[in-house]
């Protein structure tokens, strides 16, 4: 199982770092060697597997930082998941990762499922019974009685629910704790999206558990309130961070800097749909809160890539999409393919072994037609996708 990949280019670091003419050689699902085309064919064998890609790009498999796989992106996923009994509801899973792959994205978090399904279908993707990207799940999400996603099955109410739950979270084998700590859009009948739902002594103990099981805290927030809570808490990543109050949006620049300061991560969980949102809400309002997002970037904020892919019109094949979203916030292309690989990498702690092409890192790679660093519209023209060193779909390396 060994491949040399020579390419016009290969995209070796941050802030598009490349190397002309490179090679990347693969061996055993690892990056062995990467950089200018001679040197690394020097250091393969004779007998390698070679292909070539002379107009083509060799970069970072893709790393979406917010799905749920349990969902189908339909208008009503949440009736959808309801009817589904485990068995169907896996198999869409199934479906729905192999829709990630097939675009280039190697790695996925799944920050809410039901019954701890992402974490068997993590297991079957790592033992290579099925073709996915890699998954890291979150299993049931905490939230309040009856709060947001509470038919996910992580309703708790009190410190000892909570510290259970997570415990509970931990032992099913999830790899992060995503916690609720306001509403969402997608649960009728729950608390407002800008409404709190845990105490920040309630988020710190989330937290502080999480930390005893070894496991980092993806905190869902959209309330101004919330945000300050769980950056309070010391959370890992927050998602969305809209900085919703009761009837409109109030920004902090007290939170904002020690968001900064603590180097927590923000997903904003641009749905590839944006420009619909846009068209949908007018192009004043969509640009107020695309502004926000901006903001935080201007801020020093780490912004990393998601497309919360399941809920409605998030579909699972338009990561790209959500890229561009902050391509038109005016952010460099450089800036956000780190943000959908190294940065996301980091966020997501698998910095040490993804993330970018570099000897002795997974060999989680794509190749494409021409150079995303010029169009990210480069990235829907797949030619080749490496998740683990293992190839999919039917490209360049039929039969390896
Ligand atoms: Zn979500």
């Amino acid at each position: 199982m060994e491949l040399l990949i020579s390419s016009g280019r290969v995209l070796t670091g941050p802030g598009g770092e490349c190397v002309n003419d490179g090679a990347v050689f693969v061996s055993k699902g690892g990056i062995v060697a990467v950089g200018a085309r001679d040197e690394v064919e020097r250091l393969a064998p004779d007998d390698v597997r070679r292909v070539s890609f002379p107009h083509g790009t060799v970069l970072p498999g893709l790393i979406d930082c917010h799905v749920h796989l349990a969902f189908d992106a339909s208008p009503d996923p949440v009736g959808a998941l309801r009817e589904a009994d485990d068995a169907s509801l896996l198999l869409g899973m199934a479906g729905r990762a192999q829709q990630l792959l097939a675009t280039g994205v190697t790695t996925v978090r799944d920050l809410g499922d039901r019954g701890g399904l992402s974490v068997r279908l993590r297991d079957a993707v790592a033992a290579g019974v099925l073709h996915g990207p890699r998954i890291l799940a979150a299993t049931a999400p905490i939230t309040s009685p009856g709060g947001h996603c509470w038919f996910l099955g992580g309703e708790v109410s009190g410190e000892e629910a909570i510290r259970d739950q997570v415990r509970r979270n931990a032992e099913s084998g999830a790899d992060v704790i995503k916690v609720m700590a306001t509403g969402g859009g997608i649960t009728k009948g729950g608390p407002a999206t800008w409404q709190s739902q845990f105490t920040t002594e309630e988020l710190h103990l989330v937290v502080a558990e999480a930390r005893r099981a070894g496991l980092p805290v993806a905190a869902h927030a959209h309330g101004t309130d919330g945000i300050a809570g769980v950056v309070a808490a010391g959370v890992n990543t927050i998602e969305h961070c809209t900085w919703m109050v009761d009837g409109g949006f109030e920004v902090r620049d007290d939170v904002v800097a020690d968001i900064v300061a603590k180097e927590i991560h923000v997903c904003p969980a641009a749905s590839p749909n944006w420009r619909i949102f846009a068209e949908r809400f007018g192009k004043d309002r969509a640009e107020e809160v695309f502004g926000r997002v901006r903001w935080m970037a201007e801020q020093g904020v780490r912004l990393v890539a998601g497309t919360d892919a399941g809920v409605p019109n998030a579909v699972f094949d338009g990561f790209v999409s959500s890229l561009e979203f902050f391509e038109h916030l005016g952010l460099s292309r450089d800036r956000v393919i780190d943000m959908a690989t190294i940065d996301a990498a980091r966020a997501l702690g698998i910095d040490t072994h993804t993330g970018q092409l570099t000897a002795g890192y997974r060999a989680d790679l794509l190749v494409v037609d021409g150079d995303p660093l010029r169009d990210l519209n480069a990235l829907r023209a797949l030619r080749l996708v490496l998740a683990g060193g293992r190839p999919y779909g039917n490209g360049a390396v039929d039969g390896w």
